[in-house]
């Protein structure tokens, strides 16, 4: 496996910074080039399986980008990985959680008893902001009677201060690249 390092510069080269989309202000980082180089999306799975083997017993993905690595780290560490939704798009029986937004609120959901009672679980999605779709899908794990054991993205926007946001479920944290 190639080192952190050269896989942080290398990430820093590929993700695309796009300012003012979808609104003013916001720096949006777009990671589809990342699947345009198969090696690289290689070496990004290597490292976040290292960072979960041994300490998980199922992945639970965030839509939509959380899916795009997550459902690779389960199948590696021969785990289920579980789908949470928005709201709206799951059949029944399911789970919701809602959270707020800077305007409004949002909600997310789950199939019931998809996690067990007791699993230690790894939450995972492309990027940390605010960590409020985070923090809400780890609400949604406890729910069930399942632990946070984990957290892991791609990209955490530290000024956002998200991390902060899940210390209170005394989970491991890890972005790849910070901003
Ligand atoms: P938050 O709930 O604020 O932590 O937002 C996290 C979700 O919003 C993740 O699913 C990200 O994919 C998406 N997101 C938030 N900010 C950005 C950004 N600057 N660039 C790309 N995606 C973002």
């Amino acid at each position: 496996m190639k080192t952190n390092t050269d896989l942080i510069a290398k990430l820093e080269q590929t993700i695309e910074n796009i300012p003012d989309f979808p609104k003013p202000g916001i720096q949006f980082k777009d990671i589809t080039p990342i699947f345009l180089k198969p090696e690289l999306y290689e070496d990004i799975i290597t490292d976040l399986v290292d960072f979960s083997r041994g300490k998980i017993d199922a992945v639970c993905g965030i839509e939509s980008r959380g899916y795009l690595f997550g459902i690779a780290i389960a199948v590696a560490l021969k785990v289920p990985f579980v789908l949470i939704r928005k709201a709206g798009k799951l059949p029944p029986p399911y789970i919701g959680q809602k959270y707020e937004l800077e305007y409004g609120s949002a909600e997310i959901e789950m199939r019931k008893g998809q996690i067990k009672p007791g699993q230690r679980i790894l939450i995972h999605d492309d990027l940390l902001a605010t960590g409020g779709t985070t923090e809400a899908a780890a609400k949604l794990v406890e729910k069930q009677g399942a632990t946070v054991s984990q957290f892991s993205f791609l990209i955490g926007l530290e000024a956002l201060q998200g991390e902060k946001r899940l210390q209170h479920f005394n989970a491991e944290v890890y972005s790849i690249l910070n901003y």
